[in-house]
């Protein structure tokens, strides 16, 4: 479909206007055996402005003859030569037709028999042999010796002959589909590092001019299909020529269309003929014109659904990026309107080829018309454009709608609705921006690069269920229980997918190790919502509800000793007939309003724990993965040895993994009884997740960060404590603090109403904390640990201005 930009005065004199080649069959014939050795009967395969023949070897396996037209430039045979040399050198198993070398045999210049038209052609003696490139293969010319015809010299090719037949788009089925996507994936990348000083002359196919098409809509009669090819290039002018320079670019086939591929019965490609178009742009342009072609004939939903089968197969091999995406709807209307208007303004240059000219303009009208009846913004959408966010009310109307009342709740007055999140913001629809002080999950950072990377990565490569082996699960193990200190022997790892399932795994080793059926928690816990962990979870449990094999104790600091509760505590049990089985402990005490207790009352609660049979499970959820600033893990500060660690909410930085680590000998006891199995417990991609983030604790040395930024937001929290009257405490540690508000004339008072209006006015100043703690009373924050001091600072700036107008207005 060669055909240069329209009146560009493009450096090479235009095929079009020096008429094709005209050596009838014969010579053609004498011309395949004298300058390629392949002899054998011409047949005519049809070609616009050169010759195009098919050499039928006896016994042999044939060849395709190409005569170029006299206008043709060398160097963009050379270009169309040393892409498919390329193509050959990086995926050798592409079915590229390659060129052949001529015969190096020298012959006398030699006058062809002149054919019925009278044509005589002169077959040059090129002195092929002596020809050599610059890494010793053959130079470009040993590939285009040259013929002379009565209307000049025409460079002549022979190409390997593919097998195959050519396929009408319906003739392919969705598997076709995909592999055609798939192999032009392939071709890309097999040209991506693909240079060539030829390759950025203008075509007037090459989407990257699709404005110079702007002249030939004169050519088109009717006005309505005028208008329509006009609406074509107005969007390609308000939406594709600015993305343009952003695209990826390189050299492409150019028109990888079903006239330039052979294939096999099942549809399947086997052969690529034609680099004819080749040229640089951008590489999306190049599927866009593969699926105007693979669409032909298909209508509604069946051309979409098409195309995205394409798109997958592409995808398969080379995956897209959102803003190829975003135009690639557009880059498919602008090519059917090239086919359109090209073909329109060559008709009426070269009426007589009518027919060769105008063979896929009816495909091309009937698909611009459906485009059109779509409207571009929801073909766009169709071909995998990103679709904009909706707007926020009628989006929340729907999910009440679907949701049932337990979820319905959405965090503050006017929702939080996102589309994006970056380190510590998280961007909302309107485009507005929020400082994330609140979300414990995505520890290091809103889509950090290298778990988002690491999650596509091994979603690309595989992802499948713990019981086949490979390796990102083993190394996941080894890392998290080489995290674990030493002689802890806390050296097996079950892999699951949330905090809720490892704490309820660690209950059923608990109850299956100890033979008893008790559990403890701190007052207001939380550790998860399975039947048995909601137990286990007090500030979940309906008024009233209290499971009997459940006891709570004061958590420290908050009530009696703790030696006193724990004791009273097991004499409840005991009472009940339940020995201890387990207790849990989060390490920030998060729900009990974030308390940091002093180590010796968390080691009174673990030896209390022990000696009364029981196993001791540091719940980490929450406290874990640097949390604290202190170490990896809460119980490490703490100075105590658990029986069983429990991981999740961070630990994948949203990809959901989760774990128990445990002592080997208490998991061969509980697995003498049981067999445990989770489908996508330890996954590829949660294992890959799960060490991306702890490989960036590391590398960005989270832990200690979080303990320097958070030793000043507690500071400069204090000196808000002295300024406002409600704020009776700041506590905590690490990136895990809690302030305590009461009214202004009791600190003993807790003011839920206070905190929570004060939560509002903050994310209306665009800053998101929370609250928690029995009267929920308390602020929480627990940012990514990537907050830095200047968000601290932004925080407690923001608080102070709250704090100030809440308490204020209400005095
Ligand atoms: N333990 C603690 C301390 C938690 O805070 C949570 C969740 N907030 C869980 C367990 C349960 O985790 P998940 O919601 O992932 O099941």
């Amino acid at each position: 479909m060669t055909t240069s930009a329209a009146g560009t005065g493009s450096r090479a004199p235009s095929v079009l206007e020096a008429p094709p080649p005209a050596f009838s069959p014969d010579q053609i014939a004498d011309i395949a055996e004298r300058l390629f050795g392949v002899g054998g009967r011409a047949v005519n395969l049809g070609s616009e402005r050169d010759q195009t023949y098919l050499i039928e070897e006896d016994g042999g396996p044939g060849a395709v003859l190409k005569i170029s037209n006299s206008g043709e430039d060398p160097a963009v045979l050379d270009l169309e030569l040393e892409a498919i040399l390329h193509i050959a050198g990086v995926d050798p198993s592409l079915p590229v037709a390659r060129p052949r070398v001529a015969r190096p045999r020298v012959t006398r210049p030699r006058v062809a028999r002149p054919h019925a038209a009278g044509t005589a052609a002169v077959i040059h003696d090129a002195g092929l042999g002596d020809h050599a490139g610059p890494d010793g293969g053959p130079a470009s010319e040993a590939y285009r010796p040259t013929v002379q015809g009565s209307d000049g010299t025409h460079f002549v090719r022979l190409f390997d002959r593919m097998v195959g037949h050519t396929a009408a788009a319906s003739e392919l089925d969705d598997d076709a589909l995909r592999d055609f996507g798939a192999t032009q994936a392939r071709l890309n990348l097999a040209l991506r590092s693909f240079f060539h000083p030829a390759a950025g002359r203008e075509l007037l196919w090459n989407l990257k001019h699709a404005t110079k098409l702007r002249p030939l809509l004169a050519y088109i009669a009717d006005a309505r299909r005028r208008e329509l090819v006009e609406a074509v290039l107005d969007r390609y002018d308000q939406r594709v020529a600015p993305a343009w320079s952003s695209l990826r670019a390189q050299v492409v086939h150019g028109d990888l269309s079903l006239d330039n591929v052979l294939v096999d019965d099942r549809g399947r490609i086997t052969g690529i003929v034609d680099f004819g178009d080749t040229a640089h742009t951008a590489q999306i342009a190049d599927l866009a014109v593969s699926l105007a072609s693979l669409l032909r004939g298909r209508t509604g939903q069946d051309a979409f659904r098409s195309a995205r089968l394409v798109i997958d197969g592409y995808m398969s091999g080379s995956p897209l990026e959102p803003g190829e995406l975003a135009v690639l709807g557009d880059l498919v209307s602008a090519r059917m309107a090239a086919i359109v208007a090209i073909s329109a303004w060559r008709v009426a240059r070269y009426p007589e080829n009518a027919q060769y000219i105008q063979a896929w303009d009816d495909d091309s009208w009937a698909l611009l018309e459906l485009f059109a009846g779509y409207g571009p913004d929801a073909v766009a959408r169709e071909f995998g454009a990103p679709r904009p966010p909706v707007a926020t009310a009628p989006l929340s109307a729907r999910r009440r709608q679907l949701l049932g009342s337990a979820l319905t709740d959405l965090t503050y007055r006017r929702p939080v609705h996102v589309v994006r999140g970056q380190g510590v913001w998280l961007y909302e629809a309107d485009g507005s921006r929020l400082l994330d002080a609140y979300n414990n999950v995505p520890v290091v950072g809103h889509c950090h690069p290298r778990v988002t990377e690491a999650v596509v990565r091994q979603t690309r490569a595989v992802n499948t269920h713990a019981r086949y082996l490979y390796e990102p699960l083993v190394e996941l193990a080894e890392r998290l229980v080489g995290s674990m200190p030493a002689g802890a022997d806390l050296d097996t790892v079950t892999l699951v997918n949330s905090g809720s399932e490892a704490n309820d795994l660690a209950w059923r080793i608990a109850t299956a190790t100890s033979g008893h059926s008790g559990g403890l928690v701190t007052a207001f816990a939380y550790h998860g919502v399975s039947s048995v962990i909601a137990d286990l979870s007090p500030e979940e449990w309906p008024e009233g509800f209290r499971p009997t094999n459940v006891e709570t104790i004061a958590a420290p600091g908050t009530g009696p000793s703790v030696k006193a509760e724990m004791e009273r505590a097991l004499g409840v049990l005991s009472e009940r007939g339940a020995g201890l089985a387990a207790t849990y402990i989060d390490g920030g005490f998060t729900s009990d309003g974030i308390l940091i207790p002093a180590s010796t009352d968390v080691a009174e609660i673990v030896d209390q724990t022990q000696r009364a049979g029981g196993l001791f499970i540091a719940d980490e959820v929450q406290a874990g993965h640097g949390r604290l600033g202190r170490d990896l893990w809460a119980f490490v500060g703490y100075g105590i040895t658990p029986d069983v660690v429990t991981l999740g909410k961070p630990m994948g930085n949203g990809y959901p993994v989760a774990a128990v680590i445990t002592r080997k000998e208490l998991m061969d006891r509980f697995a003498a009884t049981t067999e445990f199995f989770s489908t996508f417990g330890g996954n590829p991609v949660a294992a890959q997740a799960a060490l991306a983030v702890l490989d960036v604790i590391e590398d960005e040395r989270i832990v200690e960060h979080a303990s320097r930024v958070g030793g000043v937001l507690i500071a400069a929290l204090a000196d808000l404590q002295g300024r406002f009257p409600a704020v009776a405490e700041v506590r905590g540690q690490g990136l895990l603090v809690g302030i305590e508000l009461s009214t202004t004339t009791d600190p003993r008072r807790p003011d839920p109403e206070l905190a929570q209006r004060v939560v509002e006015a903050m994310r209306e100043r665009g800053v998101l904390i929370g609250r928690t703690g029995r009267h929920s009373n308390v602020l929480k924050i627990r940012p990514p640990l990537v907050f830095a001091q200047e968000h601290a600072e932004r925080l407690v700036d923001t608080l102070a201005v709250v704090l100030d107008e809440q308490t204020v207005a209400r005095r």
